[in-house]
């Protein structure tokens, strides 16, 4: 389903090289876009998309570990915010919210994770036992920073409630829905 989108009324379009800010351009139905259930609430929620020549393409664990691999080749400092950012008004069902819940819960049990192998790390060498090399590079490069990379995804996957493209003009979001949402978009359901 094709969206039309526009510049933040706020925001405004950006100074160079910070990221464009877009809203859509009507409100959303009160039907979620991926199960097509009468939606609950409506979430604040921010997509965020990487520009690519064929248009916005949404940020998801294989671009954000693309672009850091390409940012540290080229020995830049790292920029991995997004290109885009749309700023939505989302339809959610019970269906929609109940992932974010199993992500946020992994998230925290990674936290965990991390902070007891700092522990480890510090009550060996407080008392003078030399740690394996394999816990101090569990911390660095582990879990700093693709760790915490990780735990910053599931934390936002457990927030995305669609899946979208941007058109390379910014003008539309092509959006992965279900039927009833767009008849719902097309004001053709029946209430
Ligand atoms: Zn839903």
């Amino acid at each position: 389903m094709k969206l039309p989108l526009t510049v933040h009324p706020e925001i405004g379009p950006p100074d160079t090289d910070s990221p464009w800010h877009l809203v859509f351009a009507s409100r959303l139905p009160d039907v979620c876009a991926k199960h097509g259930r009468d939606a609950v609430e409506h979430r604040d929620q921010q997509l965020t998309f990487y520009r690519t020549r064929r248009g916005g393409r949404q940020v998801n664990a294989l671009r954000l570990i693309l672009r850091l691999l390409t940012i540290w080749q080229l020995s830049l400092l790292p920029r991995i915010d997004p290109d885009i950012v749309v700023h939505a008004q989302w339809p959610v069902c019970p269906a929609c919210l109940a992932p974010a819940r199993v992500y946020r819960a992994v998230g925290t049990a990674l936290i965990a994770l991390a902070a007891l192998n700092v522990v480890a790390l510090l009550l060996m060498t407080a008392a003078y036992i030399r740690p394996p090399s394999w816990l101090a590079l569990a911390i660095f490069p582990g879990w700093i920073p693709f760790g915490l990379l990780v735990i910053m995804f599931l934390f936002r996957s457990g927030e995305t409630f669609v899946l979208a493209r941007i058109s390379p003009d910014l003008r539309e979001a092509d959006i992965v829905s279900h039927p009833r949402f767009d008849q719902a978009v097309a004001g053709e359901l029946a209430e």
